[in-house]
């Protein structure tokens, strides 16, 4: 939990904003464009999340900045506010490069600083990132940019073309810094961050602390302050269960775990492949719709898994910390830790994704013999005892709760996209109008270059199936069929 001893030096820990002094968490404060504090209104953002009240001040007035912070803190907000306060809009020159892990979160990023950005004039986003062919980005860059988003391999190629300039780089933000470390990222960090003009800020956003952060900070950035902001989630809303079990009952646990508390959507933790692997095999022979998210995937098959686990048509996705990192799922109802883990800070981090907004969660950790001093720590780190659990209580419960919970959607996978000017109003409007579904029939919609995803409650999904295959979108017709056929 706290920064090891041999983290960056005369780095201060900023404490969160003490919230019993009523702090003042208003925009206005901050020395904010009125355009871009209107921008925030019109948004909704009417406060300041506690990092982004921690860390805008220190970054708008220019301080290197390590900020520690959990998933769905905020902490895009709190970069992309910083970075297009400084940027000039009529110089056409990219003026602020954000580093990310992956492709999908540097799209996210990308979203979120152009709405932020609605405020001003033109201000040009460019994505750079691997798995897209080089020569269109080339002549997007060609074209100018003012900031640009992307993997650290690709701005590694383009920098080794000269296709990208940085020569009038202000503003280097490195997002998800830990999973830029898991995933192999060390070097070429180190690369981009020296072909970055030495006058410049450096802002490093994280969820946790490893020892290479520390390492990495040393290496470029100016007497960073560090932000901090661990223990955020509401504890009250997290429901915490420990059992102990034996190491052959391990995965079969799981599935009663499912079977008792019947959560919609939950995230399975292993702590390696082999074990994703074994779970997902158990999981599905006992007829759970589950997916498993692994770094085997390729990416198109991995937005799919996202998408089925975020719009309710899989109920349980299983996967690896390093897989997992940086998802942001709205509606979680449990976590399980399939392996407690060794490390304190991971296991915080874990159940930090359940209890979300005003909706309580459950976190279950399955700890055999062997594991009980990774048990301790976690308890001194809650300051608290923890709650143990037997898991014959469950056993009792498995012939009562019968069949395993089916998830209340299903997914369609219409094969056209953004390509074919698909929106999901066309899809919305094709099942609520002839069709003939009321909205609350249909869940989430999304549309990707080639492919739009739809949920439908699972009653529907053969009748919504064929009257979408028999109809048209856009004035076409269209190939539709069911994602999962996995389990049920
Ligand atoms: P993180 O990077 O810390 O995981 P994000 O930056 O992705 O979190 O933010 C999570 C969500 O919160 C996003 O949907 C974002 O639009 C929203 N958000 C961020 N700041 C605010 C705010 N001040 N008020 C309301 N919503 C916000
Ligand atoms: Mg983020």
């Amino acid at each position: 939990m706290n920064p090891s001893p041999d983290t960056v030096e005369d780095a201060p820990v900023i404490a969160p904003p003490d919230t019993d002094t009523a702090p003042n968490l208003s925009f206005d404060q901050l020395p904010l464009a009125p355009a871009a504090l209107a921008n925030l209104e019109h948004l909704g953002y009417r406060q300041m999340t506690p990092v982004q009240a921690a860390s805008l001040p220190l970054a708008l007035a220019g301080h290197d900045l390590i900020v520690q912070a959990k998933t769905g803190s905020g902490k895009t907000a709190a970069f992309a506010l910083s970075l297009l306060a400084k940027l000039n809009p009529r110089r056409f020159a990219v003026q602020a490069l954000v580093l990310c892990p992956t492709r999908e979160l540097a799209d996210q990023v990308s979203q979120e600083i152009r709405r932020l950005a609605r405020g001003e004039d033109n201000i040009k986003v460019l994505t750079l990132c691997g798995g897209s062919t080089m020569r269109p980005q080339m002549s997007s860059l060609e074209h100018g940019a003012h900031v640009v988003v992307g993997t650290p391999g690709r701005i590694m190629d383009h920098l080794q073309r000269a296709s990208l300039d940085l020569a009038a780089l202000n503003t280097l933000v490195l997002d998800e810094a830990d999973r830029m470390l898991d995933m192999g990222f060390f070097d070429d960090i180190v690369v981009v961050a020296k072909a970055c003009p030495k006058e410049r800020q450096t802002l490093l956003f994280s969820a946790t602390y490893p020892e290479g952060i520390a390492s990495l900070s040393r290496q470029f950035m100016r007497q960073p302050q560090r932000v901090t902001l661990l223990e955020q989630h509401d504890a009250g809303k997290i429901r915490q269960r420990f059992y102990e079990v034996a190491p052959d009952q391990r995965l079969a646990a799981v599935a009663l775990l499912l079977r008792h508390y019947r959560p919609v959507s939950t995230l399975a933790f292993c702590n390696t492949r082999q074990q994703c692997r074994d779970l997902l095999q158990l999981l599905r022979a006992e007829g759970f719709v589950a997916l498993a998210l692994h770094g085997e995937l390729e990416q198109r098959e991995r937005d799919q898994v996202l998408v089925q686990f975020a719009n309710r048509s899989c109920s349980v996705l299983v996967a690896t910390d390093v897989a997992a990192r940086g998802l942001d799922i709205e509606q979680l109802e449990a976590v399980i830790n399939v392996d407690v883990t060794p490390d304190t800070e991971v296991h915080v981090h874990r159940i930090g994704r359940t209890g979300r907004v005003d909706q309580a969660g459950w976190a279950f950790s399955l700890v055999s013999g062997n594991q009980m001093a990774r048990v301790d720590n976690i308890e001194k780190a809650l300051g608290h005892e923890i709650e143990w659990h037997l898991l014959s209580e469950l056993q009792a419960s498995r012939e009562a709760a019968g069949k395993p919970p089916l998830p209340p959607m299903v997914t369609l996978q219409i094969l056209g996209g953004r390509k074919e000017k698909i929106r999901p109003g066309d899809v919305l409007g094709a099942l609520t109008g002839e069709a003939g579904f009321s909205k609350e029939q249909v869940g989430k919609i999304n549309v990707t270059d080639t492919s739009t995803y739809v949920a439908v409650q699972r009653g529907i999904a053969r009748e919504a199936l064929r009257k979408l295959s028999a109809g048209t979108l856009k004035g076409k017709r269209v190939k539709v069929h069911l994602l999962q056929e996995t389990a049920g």
